[in-house]
Parts: structure tokens; C-alpha cells; sequence
């Protein structure tokens, strides 16, 4: 029986109509992908991209270079120097970031009490050299001028449960 079934799906060409069927079906059904990367999926707040260094609005550096983000950093990625300015205040002279170290494991952004070094939404920065995943202060800094819209807005999202 099993063998006569076999024979007239085969004569007929039942899987190739099946096929043709679920091909007809999901033309009329709404996408599930999207044109990556002229459209984008939706990012949660909490994402855990690219590292930026925040400001304040007066534009003075966030970090108080406590390096609680250097000693908690599993990958040893965070190189911090740091020396007091004329004012008596503490700010970085270096930091860097070897984002080929990196695990992106938030906890740098979680230590900091001041809010400094954070993750921000950016996934998109995929480079040809490996020098150019070596972030220092003044490109960590522009990467938090360029997203502090976005970053305040996504704290802001889930300080409620920090
Ligand atoms: S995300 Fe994790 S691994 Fe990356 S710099 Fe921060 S603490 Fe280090
Ligand atoms: S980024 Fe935050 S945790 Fe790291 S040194 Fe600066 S203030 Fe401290």
C-alpha cells in the first residue's frame, strides 16, 4: 500500500504541487526578515555594544578615574592612567580600551559609579586592521558624544531596575 501511495504522489508530482503550495502561501504572508543593513531590527535598551565614554552636559568628562572598570574587567582590556589636574580633581591621562579583548560582558559599565563607560546601541563597527579595534580616551570620548542621545535614553529606560 505504502508502495502504490509512493507511485501516484511520484506520477502526480505531489511534493513538487506541496512545495509550489507552501511557496505561494508565505508570498502572501508578512516578512520575517528584513533588508539588513538599509532597514534594522529592534535593539533592546540593555544591549551591550560598542564602549563609549560619557559627559557631562557642561561637556566635563564623567570619568573620575576610580579604574573600578580596570580592576572588574575579566579580559584585562581597560588600561587606565590617571593624574590629579590643577584644580585638585582626578581625570584619566589614558584609557584604553583592546576591544579584541573585550567580552562585551557589561561588567566595566555596571562598576562604574558615575556612569562613564558604558555600552552603547552601535554594532556596526566592524573594522579591516586590528589596530583599529584599540580605542583611546579621545575616540571612546567622540563615541559618547556621538551616542549620548541614544545611551541616556536607554539608562534612563532601566535605571528602574539597576
Ligand atoms: S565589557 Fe567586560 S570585557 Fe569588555 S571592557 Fe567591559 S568589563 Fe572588560
Ligand atoms: S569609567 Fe567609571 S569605573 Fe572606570 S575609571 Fe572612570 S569613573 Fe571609574
Amino acid at each position: 500500500m505504502a508502495f502504490l501511495d509512493k507511485s501516484v504522489r511520484t506520477i502526480l508530482l505531489g511534493e513538487i504541487a506541496a512545495g509550489m503550495w507552501l511557496t505561494l502561501k508565505y508570498m502572501f504572508m508578512p516578512k520575517v526578515t528584513i533588508n539588513y543593513p538599509y532597514e534594522k531590527g529592534p535593539l533592546s535598551p540593555r544591549f551591550r555594544g560598542e564602549h563609549a565614554l560619557r559627559r557631562y552636559p557642561n561637556g566635563e568628562e564623567r570619568c573620575i578615574a576610580c579604574k573600578l572598570c580596570e580592576a572588574i574587567c575579566p579580559a584585562q582590556a581597560i588600561t587606565i592612567e590617571a593624574e590629579p589636574r590643577a584644580d585638585g580633581s582626578r581625570r584619566t591621562t589614558r584609557y584604553d580600551i583592546d576591544m579584541t579583548k573585550c567580552i562585551y560582558c557589561g561588567f566595566c559599565e555596571e562598576a562604574c559609579p558615575v556612569d562613564a563607560i558604558v555600552e552603547g546601541p552601535n554594532f556596526e563597527f566592524a573594522t579591516e586592521t586590528h589596530d583599529e579595534l584599540l580605542y583611546n580616551k579621545d575616540k571612546l570620548l567622540a563615541n559618547g558624544d556621538r551616542w549620548e542621545p541614544r545611551i541616556a535614553a536607554n539608562l534612563a529606560d532601566v535605571a528602574p531596575y539597576r
